[in-house]
């Protein structure tokens, strides 16, 4: 979402004041520090990498600090660092040409709806479009800070979505992806009453019927929103990329209660056989934290249970860290550091061997790829529709193409192949 909201931003920039993107910072009249608070380490380096940019820039050079971070600290980081020319929250990207000419301005207003501003358009990317369905968050995760640096959900109206889609595929992109805290609570709020009708499900069907675009990806969905029309959806609508990204946070139905998930471990695990059932091809990541406050070595055992029952394709899995202004960060069951790291490490090992073990049974299949990136050691690399990273030797010309390809050798994250007929 912030790759998105810094493309926003640019596009604003660029439409609107002239300018544009440059790779070297020393060369710029305005930096922008587009941050996260998810976690806490990323929030520790925005001020030292601030008084880098600080130190080289021109001298006329101004420096603007967005993001989850802007939004929770706010007129803190023009105390702390004071050269920065403006703050702008993660909730108020639209307003970046008017602050970009303000002094010191802060623009953090969590309750700000840019639902339906019409963002200019600017991609990074030519072979598929990132695009916002919704914004904000409602639910109230014990250990997240989202919704207090993102605001409430809205839904983006899906005439708004459509025309987007719609002008990316026009530029000979062939695949989108779609954009929010929780995709698929999509329409559960609009600004305004007239939208009511459409659910997730259904924007997916809509978007589906556009000529020439042939993939669509999403993320995140969240395990409690999934019920049996959008996993049939998922499963039938060929357009629909085959990866499912269901954050479990802990197999722990206990630890689930403490993060107020809104799930069990049998609920999770009943969709993932939903799913699998309907969608066998379809390839499953996930997001883990371990040490959440008062996980005893039964809760992680039931975190390991359904790592081993599920054998995700793809773990994020990180050590929690208490966040600012969230429920948990007064918990006072806190897991040791030293049991947290090792319990990190037992998990990350577990899912290494799980993605071996299963990356080898991928050998001499093939996959049709849509190139997207070139790497500089002669390869060209793209992803499966069920989201298998590939790289074959190539160049330029493949970036852009659909190719079958089969795959000679496996690696961890990365396979190789070569084009097949
Ligand atoms: S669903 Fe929970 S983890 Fe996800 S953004 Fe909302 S509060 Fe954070």
């Amino acid at each position: 979402m912030n790759s998105r909201d810094s493309e926003h931003m640019i596009a604003e920039l660029r439409e609107k004041e002239g300018y544009e993107t440059t790779d070297d910072f020393k060369q710029a009249d305005l930096i922008l520090i587009n941050t996260c608070s998810v976690r806490e380490r990323p929030v520790h380096k925005l001020f030292s990498e601030l008084g880098g940019f600080n130190k080289h820039k021109k001298p006329s050079a101004k420096i603007g600090v967005c993001g989850c971070t802007a939004s929770h600290l706010g007129e803190e980081i023009i105390k702390k660092a004071p050269y920065v020319n403006f703050v702008l929250g993660a909730r108020n990207v639209s307003k970046i040409t008017e602050v970009l000419h303000k002094n010191k301005a802060v623009e953090i207003d969590i309750n700000y709806d840019e639902s339906e501003f019409a963002f200019k358009d600017f991609r990074t990317s030519a072979y598929k479009g990132f695009i916002n369905i919704s914004i904000g968050c409602d639910k109230a995760c014990t250990f997240c800070i989202v919704p207090k640096t993102r605001g409430d959900e809205i839904s983006i109206p899906d005439s708004l979505i459509i025309n987007e889609a719609k002008r990316i595929v026009a530029t000979g992109a062939k695949e989108i992806f779609l954009l929010g805290q929780n995709v698929n609570n999509y329409g559960r709020r609009f600004s305004s009453n007239d939208h009511k009708k459409v659910n997730f499900s259904e924007l997916l069907r809509r978007l589906s019927k556009i000529e020439k675009l042939e993939r669509i990806r999403f993320t995140s969905p969240h395990p409690f929103h999934m019920d049996d029309e959008f996993i049939e959806e998922f499963a039938s609508n060929p357009k629909i990329c085959k990866s499912m990204h269901m954050p479990l946070q802990s197999g722990s139905t206990k630890v689930l209660k403490d993060m107020k998930r809104g799930y069990t471990k049998e609920w999770f695990l009943n969709r993932v056989a939903k799913l699998r059932s309907m969608c066998p091809e379809a390839t499953i990541s996930t997001d883990i934290i371990v040490g959440f406050p008062g996980e005893s070595d039964e809760d992680f055992a039931e975190t390991i249970d359904v790592l081993n029952q599920v054998k995700f394709e793809q773990v994020f899995s990180f050590k929690y860290s208490p966040r600012p202004e969230t429920e948990a960060e007064h918990f006072t069951n806190v897991v040791d550091g030293e049991v947290a790291s090792d319990r990190l490490s037992f998990l990350q090992s577990l899912n290494n061997e799980i993605i071996d073990e299963k990356n080898a049974t991928l050998l001499g299949n093939t996959y049709r790829i849509y190139f997207e990136v070139l790497h500089s050691d002669g390869h060209a690399a793209g992803r499966s529709d069920n989201n298998i990273l590939v790289k074959v030797k190539g160049s330029e010309e493949l970036l852009g193409q659909m190719k079958n390809v089969k795959i000679t050798t496996i690696g961890r994250t990365i396979l190789t192949g070569e084009i097949v007929a």
